[in-house]
């Protein structure tokens, strides 16, 4: 892979989501960035998003809402979205047990998996 030119406004992306944790949308992150670089066009933004998650700087997340969620924690763990609230919540659970063990009964290659858990959050819970 070439060596990336550094940008300025691809780093303020990143540490902006190094700072959520609520998976904001490229729309979100545009509205933040846009106070610190006034002149960013949307398009600029999806770019960079695009670029960060292809080389692993950040997590994309496709949670099935129609708009793409972006993570800066790219420490192995899962997803929890609330049905009802639509919060999506980190879960501190490790995969690379369950994908080595669909990797043995596989005979090509895996290298990653995406799986996202779906139901109630307890704070939607607890306000029945
Ligand atoms: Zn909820
Ligand atoms: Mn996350």
């Amino acid at each position: 892979m070439p060596t990336l030119k550094y940008s300025k406004q691809r780093e303020a992306i990143k540490e902006f989501l190094m700072t959520r944790q609520d998976h904001p949308t490229a729309d979100d992150i545009y509205l933040k960035i846009r106070e610190q670089f006034p002149h960013i066009s949307l398009g600029t933004v999806y770019r960079n998003l695009a670029l960060l998650s292809e080389i692993g700087e950040i997590n994309k997340l496709t949670i099935g809402d129609g708009s793409d969620h972006f993570d800066g924690n790219i420490s192995p763990h899962q997803h929890f979205i609330c049905k009802k609230c639509n919060k999506i919540i980190d879960l501190k659970v490790d995969s690379a047990e369950y994908v080595e063990k669909v990797a043995s009964e596989f005979s090509g290659h895996i290298d990653r998996c995406t799986s996202y858990f779906y139901g109630i959050c307890g704070e939607c819970l607890d306000q029945k």
